[in-house]
């Protein structure tokens, strides 16, 4: 018998959370962003699980753009980083993808590259995170190189914001790519695409053109503090497991790896089948919430790589067998994360290989 741990993953609340994302970006087209093996989800089991309902795709790498069109995905499909040679190139026009721009060479690249046709692009303008794009500066000459181009199609006009779910908010940068925005020369309005998660939920003035939501399709919440549920949001992944040993153990005795757990009373110590190893955060606190048979409890102790312990004290009905929840139905991740000091968003891309994944809703 396999270990008990699994990853669950529910479909339907997937294509719920899309849909909460269309419904706030009312009128836009939604990319569904699906880098990082779909946030940790299965690349095309998102895929799979979204079909014909998402406008298109967004991710990074070359390889998983070409394997969803190889599942048979025939909406656009985003690379968020670009190309980054001419072979890339080549490969964007024969799976008809559309790749970001957002530096010199790939200008260069664009110029001598003869395509069987025009790609449409995404040109990444910085206007203040300081990841990728080009400043409002060099833009008049990015925009004479695109025009004698012959290998660009339709240009969107594309960026990122740094705070979209924090007290600088978008105004700042969004004054920037306003002002790119109305000196276009080519068109009169053109094509544009700016909210992620957090500005899709906070701040709607941005979600128009194509909007890019991530961690809210996956039912994670972009704003600390902020449960996803309050915002509509389903969980997608639940991870679990099963209660593997007890240990009753008396006031004074420690538990595990460096005995950083002290029992101050006698205390039933459930050891749970779910370690680093599988992806559970090593730095989560002894005090993490978690599940057992649908009851909150705690942590106790160093995760080690295998297994991690909690305190059964209070739960006497629960025992070896016992079902345990990691994270998600019934246990927010973005609890779990913050307990840990991380975001939601890291646990789900941790989530390691080792991990069997199910496709379906708790029972
Ligand atoms: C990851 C990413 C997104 C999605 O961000 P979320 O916060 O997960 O919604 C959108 N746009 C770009 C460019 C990204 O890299």
């Amino acid at each position: 018998m396999p270990r008990p741990i699994r990853a669950r993953i529910d479909g339907s609340a997937l294509r719920h959370n899309y849909g909460v994302a269309k419904h706030r970006a009312a009128g836009a087209k939604a990319w569904a962003v699906v880098k990082a093996n779909g946030y940790g989800h299965g690349l095309l089991r998102v895929a799979g699980a979204l079909g014909d309902l998402a406008d298109g795709f967004a991710l990074l790498d070359l390889e998983e753009a070409v394997a969803l069109r190889e599942a048979g995905i025939n909406q656009p499909i985003l690379l968020l980083e670009g190309f980054f040679d001419a072979a890339d190139l080549a490969a964007c026009a024969e799976y008809d993808l559309t790749p970001a721009v957002h530096r010199r060479d790939q200008l260069d690249m664009l110029r001598v590259g003869a395509l069987p046709r025009r790609l449409p692009i995404y040109l990444k303008l910085n206007t203040g995170m300081n990841r990728l794009g080009f400043t409002p500066a060099q833009l008049p000459a990015v925009h004479k190189e695109l025009a004698a181009s012959t290998a660009v199609g339709q240009v969107t006009l594309m960026t990122h914001f740094a705070d979209a779910d924090g007290g600088r908010g978008v105004d700042w940068q969004l004054a920037h790519f306003s002002r790119i925005e109305q000196g276009w020369p080519a068109a009169s309005s053109p094509a544009v695409s700016l909210a992620n998660s957090a500005a899709i939920l906070r701040h709607p003035h941005t979600a128009r053109g194509w909007v890019r939501p991530g961690i809210m399709l996956y039912g994670g919440s972009p704003f600390a503090g902020e449960p996803a549920s309050g915002l509509g949001l389903r969980p997608v992944m639940t991870l679990e497991s099963r209660v593997l040993a007890v240990q009753e153990i008396a006031p004074g005795e420690r538990v595990g790896y460096g005995g950083t757990f002290v029992a101050r009373r006698p205390t039933r110590v459930g050891v749970v089948a779910c370690g680093y190893a599988d992806g559970y955060p090593r730095h989560a606190p002894g005090g993490t919430p978690i599940l057992v048979d649908g009851a909150r409890t705690a942590t106790v102790g160093r995760v080690s790589m295998d297994m991690l312990a909690c305190d059964l004290t209070d739960l006497p009905q629960c025992g070896v067998g016992s079902r345990v929840v990691l994270w998600g139905e019934g246990l927010p991740a973005d609890e779990v994360a913050a307990a840990a000091g991380t975001i939601s968003y890291e646990l789900f891309c941790a989530l390691a290989p080792r991990v069997p994944v199910q496709v379906g809703t708790p029972p």
